[in-house]
């Protein structure tokens, strides 16, 4: 069988987005799959809209996803040379010709055909006129009149356009330059991809391309149209749904591979399976289990994705994740093999890694800040004589083990004739500032002997000036 060429072409004029992050993950998915390739294009002919911001973003969009290129990224302003040459041979095949009818012509074509209750389109005026280049002269596609095109969709099944219907479309303008739909075309066909996967606001433009494949005498390629991406409540997507963009998925604290396992969700099924590691749905994704109906997007869905690929993430990985995160909070540290520890007490404990990091600041700070009510309530003169007591046990204690420290809360315990969760809540705001946190083992496991001691002495000396 013939390798397997996938594209995912972004016009640079915005950000990415989760339609068009869902698309690229399907050809990507796909490609991947059959061991094929996936080119990344960069559709940028639209010169007024198209900013190097954007493509940026597109760039730093995909990296973040773990969605790499085998080719590319080509840009389409670089190759006009190539549509020209394509163009050349339209015409010399009789397939496209000159046309010099100027706007307002147009324009009165089109009420014309209006009025009459008929399409708006070019009525064909230059058709067989033979006119040369000149000037202000566009190039029009010669489309067949009678007959249909037919777009065999591998999604939505067999789509019938009459050509009665289609237009003689232009594939050039009168500044020389290629349009949209030709330079789709020729990229296409020059990069031998086979195998189209693209939203299905594309659907429209699609007999056009067929025509001109056709009329290049190149073979089609599969063709698949999916379904636009619904907000919650069921009209298309939009930002007032959430977030639009990729990255902005990212800021929050999702992991890339339970974005992607989401957006894979939106469109594609197995089973009743929601959850998939990345190296599954390589395994898995193929183009028949893509679905017909549009996918809704659900951010409760997404969170407890999130908060589920945490829980599998080995935690080195997570710890190069959260860096990020404690630098916005103002934390600095590249210590993985600490934060490695830090993340195991919390990773079944957080949804996002804004939550881990919000969540691990109290590891990182040279003095707790105390909750205010947390204080109020524990930080209180019965509490001295069990931190003191843990402190002078912790101090002869070498190795902090589980067990050792578990020993330790034994005996403070009976000496105390206090029950555990009496002696756990002074420790914990003495240690974390806060009255809901890991488990106090681990957090002094984490800390450390030294560390922990002196935040036990910081709550023994708050204790003492208030009182
Ligand atoms: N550049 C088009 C877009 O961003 C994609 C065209 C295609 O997939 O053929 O919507």
């Amino acid at each position: 069988m013939n390798t397997i060429i996938t594209r995912f072409p972004p016009s640079p004029t915005g950000y990415l987005h989760v339609g068009g992050a869902r698309t690229a993950l399907f050809n990507w998915l796909y490609a991947r799959h059959m061991k094929g390739k996936f080119i990344l294009r960069i559709e940028d002919t639209d010169v007024e809209r198209s900013t190097q911001e954007s493509v940026d973003a597109i760039f730093e969009a995909l990296e973040w996803l773990g969605i790499d290129w085998d080719e590319g990224p080509y840009f389409q302003t670089k190759r006009f040379d190539i549509y020209k040459t394509y163009i050349q041979k339209l015409l010399d095949s009789g397939h496209a010709y000159y046309c010099t009818c100027s706007r307002e012509k147009i324009e009165e074509m089109r009420k014309k055909a209006m009025a009459v209750g008929g399409k708006p389109k070019y009525d064909g005026t230059c058709r067989d006129k033979g006119l040369s280049q000149s000037d202000n002269a566009v190039i029009r596609f010669k489309a067949p009149l009678t007959g249909a095109t037919v777009i065999e969709d591998i999604i939505k099944g067999n789509i019938v356009f009459q050509n009665s219907e289609l237009d003689d479309f232009i594939i050039q303008r009168s500044n020389g330059t290629p349009t949209y739909n030709l330079a789709v075309v020729i990229d296409d066909i020059t990069m031998g991809i086979n195998t189209i996967i693209r939203g299905d606001d594309h659907v429209n433009n699609t007999p056009k391309q067929i025509l001109l494949f056709k009329a290049l005498g190149s073979p089609l390629p599969v063709f698949g149209h999916v379904p636009m991406v619904l907000g919650s409540d069921r009209s298309r997507l939009s930002k007032r749904h959430g977030a639009m963009s990729v990255t902005a998925y990212r800021d929050m604290g999702y992991l890339p591979d339970a974005f992607i396992n989401f957006l894979v969700r939106l469109g594609w099924s197995y089973g009743d399976q929601e959850f998939f590691t990345r190296e599954e749905l390589i395994e898995k994704f193929t183009l028949e289990h893509i679905g017909r109906s549009a996918g809704v997007f659900n951010q409760e869905k997404l969170l407890a994705l999130n908060a589920d690929h945490i829980k599998v993430t080995p935690p080195t990985k997570l710890a190069e994740y959260l860096i990020p995160f404690l630098k916005q909070k103002g934390y600095e540290t590249n210590d993985v093999s600490y934060l490695q520890k830090v993340v195991k007490t919390l990773h079944t404990r957080s949804k996002t890694l804004q939550e881990m990091a919000e969540g691990a600041v109290f590891y990182l700070q040279d003095k707790i800040d105390y909750e205010e009510k947390a204080a109020q309530k524990f930080l209180i003169p019965s509490a001295l004589g069990t931190l003191n007591l843990l402190i002078d046990e912790l101090m002869q204690l070498d190795h902090f083990t589980e067990k050792g420290l578990e020993n330790i809360f034994l005996k403070i315990m009976e000496i105390t004739q206090l029950k555990l969760g009496k002696i756990a809540q002074p420790v914990r705001v003495a240690l974390t500032g806060k009255t809901v946190s890991p488990g106090i083992f681990e957090i002094i496991e984490v800390l450390g002997k030294e560390p922990t001691v002196r935040r036990l002495k910081d709550a023994v000396r708050f204790i003492s000036a208030k009182s």
